[in-house]
């Protein structure tokens, strides 16, 4: 029978939720949901000297923020709680002792001097096959010597005993069969008594079995720990319940070779976190998709083309169509290069997609911050004027000021070129045409105000650039007359004057 699909999520809080970890939230959501299964948030903080305060925290709100939502985990609850792995501590101890009980793993005293020492005495030393019995643990000591060590409360470490020379094979959703020599793994550390906790690689494969997990997607830096996890469930018993394995791609440096880092967005300007950080540590800050006003929605689409694609030119996708579409199969193996400026360009999509009213109300804020209010009625037709014109709701306000507060003072280079010996004598004249217009619409203006420059041979040219600097106060904007008829015949006519004033 299969089973039923259950994935999970499992980060470490160790500091902020990269985007790539955002991504591998995210595809295992699209999994789970694409099958009618749970998506599982665990957070696996058995390494108390990595734990980071905060950290838990904000990689809920990064996934709360982008839609990503799960159906058990830590602030959530289900029939598998708990899902922090700090509070699993009691669970661990019984598959600890189960895998020492059977041979499978055993007991080391060795302390990190004398570790140290191996390493300086032996090159490349591993602790393994060929190594350990040379080592201070349970299957070179005598027994009784190892109780006594024990009970004593000497600190020791359980490894696990890994066979040498046997094939362990990973079956990987995403790059088929790898096979790994169990010769180049070492026996790991499991358990540690000094916090008597597990380690990661034991917490995570007792976990994905007791919560039923039937599919692994992870990051690519966890493929080295997958024959580790196979010998584990074969280990403790649970071959026929080992989950599918797919590991993801990694996310490549927009430019060069290497995986993408913090340092790459610090230096081309780009977060690489989901939310803004600050640091309990240094207070440092770091800056967030979220705070650098890109919309959910356009985070999701663009890392769901981060290293899967549908085989077709589409590249708009809302989360149900992703859900629909996405598959595994077609995620690639090779690395995807994080291409920042095609995030710019989703985010630009999707403003463009929103309606006027829509942008209003978000843009209304921003107004207030300018000291202005206006009614959502013309902020909505500014808004229409002027969306096509930027990536982010955080840009209009450079391109539409103009629309409610008059120039303060008129940009020079824009003066030298366009405002002419006669231009002041123009703008009288158009102030005198203006006046007579009482149908201040668009069309009506226009027609009206086209018609006389032409009847009057003055340049079109001429006329319309010192009439755009006297509105605007420098050469941009859309339309003109889309600009006088939000801002209406008395302020065209007030902002006439005074670049007459001013300029003359
Ligand atoms: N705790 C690991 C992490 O921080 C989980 C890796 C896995 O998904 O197995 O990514």
């Amino acid at each position: 029978m299969e089973r039923k699909v259950r994935v999970r999520f499992a980060p470490s809080p160790t500091g902020p939720l990269h985007i790539g970890g955002v991504r591998t939230a995210l595809y295992n959501y699209l999994f789970a949901k694409q099958h009618g299964g749970d998506f599982l948030l665990r957070i696996e903080d058995t390494d108390s000297n990595r734990f980071v305060p905060g950290a838990e925290d904000y990689i809920i709100e990064a996934l709360n923020w982008l839609g990503i939502k799960a159906d058990e985990g830590v602030g959530i609850g289900g029939s598998h709680a708990p899902y922090r792995q700090s509070e699993r501590k009691e669970i661990y101890k019984q598959y600890v002792k189960q895998l020492l009980d059977a041979g499978k793993a055993y007991i080391a005293f060795d302390t990190p001097e004398e570790l140290e020492q191996k390493r300086t005495e032996i090159k490349n030393f591993q602790y393994d096959a060929s190594t350990r019995m040379q080592m201070r643990n349970s299957l070179c000591m005598p027994a009784e010597e190892v109780k006594q060590l024990m009970d004593s409360g000497h600190q020791y470490v359980v490894r696990i005993k890994i066979e040498s020379n046997e094939d362990v094979k990973v079956n990987d959703l995403i790059r088929g069969e790898v096979v790994i020599n169990s010769s180049i793994l070492d026996d790991k550390v499991l358990y540690k008594s000094a916090d008597e906790l597990p380690t990661y690689h034991l917490a995570n494969v007792v976990d994905d079995y007791l919560m039923e997990i039937s599919h692994v997607i992870r990051g690519e830096e966890w493929l080295p720990s997958a024959p580790l996890h196979v010998l584990l469930y074969r280990a403790l018993g649970w071959e026929d319940k080992m989950p599918r394995f797919a590991h993801l791609p990694l996310l490549l440096k927009p430019d060069g070779n290497g995986k993408l880092s913090k340092r790459d967005g610090d230096r081309l300007g780009f977060p690489v976190f989901p939310l803004e950080w600050h640091d309990p540590k240094s207070g440092a800050i770091s800056s967030g998709y979220r705070e650098a006003g890109y919309f959910p929605e356009a985070v999701v689409n663009f890392l769901a083309l981060l290293g899967w694609h549908a085989g077709s030119d589409k590249e708009i996708y809302s989360m149900e169509e992703l859900i629909k579409d996405f598959s595994l199969e077609r995620v690639s193996k090779s690395g995807a290069k994080f291409d920042y400026e095609k995030g710019k360009w989703f985010n630009r999509q999707y403003l463009c997609a929103k309606s006027n009213e829509e942008l209003a109300e978000m843009f209304q804020p921003i107004l207030k911050e300018h000291g202005i209010t206006a009614d959502a009625e013309k902020v909505a037709i500014v808004m229409g004027h002027t969306k096509e014109r930027v990536n982010f709701v955080t840009e209009l306000w450079d391109q539409c000021s103009f629309f409610f507060v008059a120039p303060t003072a008129y940009d020079e280079k824009t003066v030298q070129k366009r405002w002419k010996a006669d231009s002041a004598q123009h703008m009288e004249m158009l102030i005198g045409v203006l006046e007579g217009i009482d149908d201040f619409s668009l069309e009506n203006t226009e027609k009206i105000v086209l018609q006389w420059i032409q009847d009057n041979n003055l340049g079109m040219g001429a006329v319309m650039n010192a009439f755009r600097l006297a509105i605007v106060g420098i050469s941009k904007g859309p339309h003109m007359f889309d600009i006088t008829t939000v801002i209406g015949k008395e302020e065209t006519i007030a902002r006439l004057k005074r670049a007459i004033e001013v300029l003359k």
